[in-house]
């Protein structure tokens, strides 16, 4: 038999073929009104996209780099920042935090959980000049409750910077980001928006700009200041990855013809679909016998799940390469051979999320030795879709 190669993983996710289409056809140089069609039209597609009044930037890099940016333009040597953390990318925040000479006060929370509001509450204090964290974990699968941290931010430490890694939020969960004032939220190529890695893109609140101003931490190829001003002149500062911008400008058409051309109606649907499949997929492998990794605040873009007590998760993974040509991500670091993870977020349907069940049933069946019925985790991500797809 043969088989097709299906990524499963929260990035790389797979990609949109009319966005290949436009990156083979991108063999044009940067400093010509081509190229600045594209860009000026990609930014403002990404300002809708990402829901914003604000600036968006866009960076040659991967989406560490802008967390990179975020801290080396915003930030100081000796300045306190609070890293709420609950997985690999919280941490990441508290390295980054620490290579640029600031004081990171750290409040983390186990693995698979969301934080506490009372603890963030009580430590969050005005002398922060940010806070840092994930509007989604991708390595627990867990969605934060970016909004009610906002919240908190207003009533206790006003003038503190919201500073959000949403690569896997962005696509997948329904932000306010102006009416919340998040200062900076960051998104990645290789999750939502369906094309290669090497882009990041990240929108800059007018009292972010303003932090810039008296921020003394170095800066120079991530120097947002001087992209914006090249940006106001449909430029970028250095040689952008040019095909990944045109294929992400028809990503964003890709979105927008979902409904009719309407981006903003486009990305509400894409954040749906993600929803409604993590949602069945959960379903289905819950009617397996898994159980989830983050039962109490289950991602839209990612499901983790644990494997019964003794088996490894490294097996589900290389059974489902080998027979299905299915590539899922394990677990990060100590999370390794525990869980595996499933990606929802990009060009994912409802039909992947069949296959991907009918896939389990297998597994878990004839892997994993688990009494398993056909048709068993396929109907519970049915009964889902029949209840939810009408409402959205
Ligand atoms: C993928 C991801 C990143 C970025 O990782 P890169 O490898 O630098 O693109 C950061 N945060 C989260 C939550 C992610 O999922």
């Amino acid at each position: 038999m043969i088989r097709k190669a299906r990524l499963y993983t929260p990035g790389p996710t797979p990609l949109l073929p009319a966005a290949q289409f436009a990156m083979a056809a991108a063999d044009i140089h940067h400093r010509t009104p081509e190229f600045r069609a594209i860009f000026q039209k990609v930014l403002a597609q990404l300002k809708v996209f990402i829901g914003t009044k604000n600036d968006v930037l866009l960076l040659s890099s991967s989406g560490t780099g802008a967390m990179e940016a975020s801290l080396a333009n915003l930030t100081s040597p000796g300045d306190k920042v609070l890293v709420l953390t609950a997985g690999k990318f919280g941490e990441r925040w508290t390295g980054l935090a620490k290579a640029f000479n600031l004081e990171p006060e750290v409040l983390s929370f186990p693995y698979g959980e969301t934080f506490d509001l009372a603890q963030v509450k009580a430590a969050l204090k005005p002398e922060h000049k940010a806070i840092l964290l994930q509007a989604t974990e991708t390595s627990t699968a867990v969605r934060h409750d970016v909004e009610a941290i906002a919240k908190l931010r207003d009533e206790v430490a006003p003038k503190t910077l919201l500073v959000v890694d949403g690569i896997t939020g962005l696509g997948t969960t329904h932000f306010d980001v102006d009416g919340w004032g998040i200062d900076v939220i960051i998104g990645g190529s290789q999750k939502a928006v369906m094309i290669p890695p090497g882009l990041a893109y990240l929108s800059v609140s007018e009292r972010a700009w303003a932090a810039m101003e008296t921020a003394k931490n170095p800066r120079y190829y991530f120097d947002l200041r001087k992209e914006r001003k090249s940006a106001a002149k449909g430029e970028t500062a250095y040689t952008p990855a040019v095909a990944l911008i045109a294929g992400l400008g028809a990503a964003l058409d890709y979105i927008a013809g979902q409904a009719g051309g309407d981006l903003e109606r486009g990305r509400i649907a894409l954040i749906d679909n993600a929803q409604v499949n993590a949602e069945a997929t959960r379903a289905g492998l819950v009617a397996l016998g898994f159980a989830l990794f983050a039962p109490t605040a289950p991602a839209a873009a990612v499901t983790a799940v644990k494997v019964p007590e003794g088996m490894d998760s490294g097996d589900v993974v290389k059974a489902l390469k080998t027979r299905f040509s299915i590539v899922p991500a394990n677990g990060q670091g100590e999370m390794k051979g525990k869980i595996f993870r499933l990606a929802h977020l990009g060009f994912f349907d409802y039909l992947d999320t069949i296959a991907l069940l009918g896939a389990m049933e297998h597994v878990a069946k004839e892997t994993l030795g688990l009494p398993v019925q056909w048709g068993q985790a396929v109907a519970a991500a049915q009964e889902v879709f029949a209840k939810t797809a009408s409402r959205v």
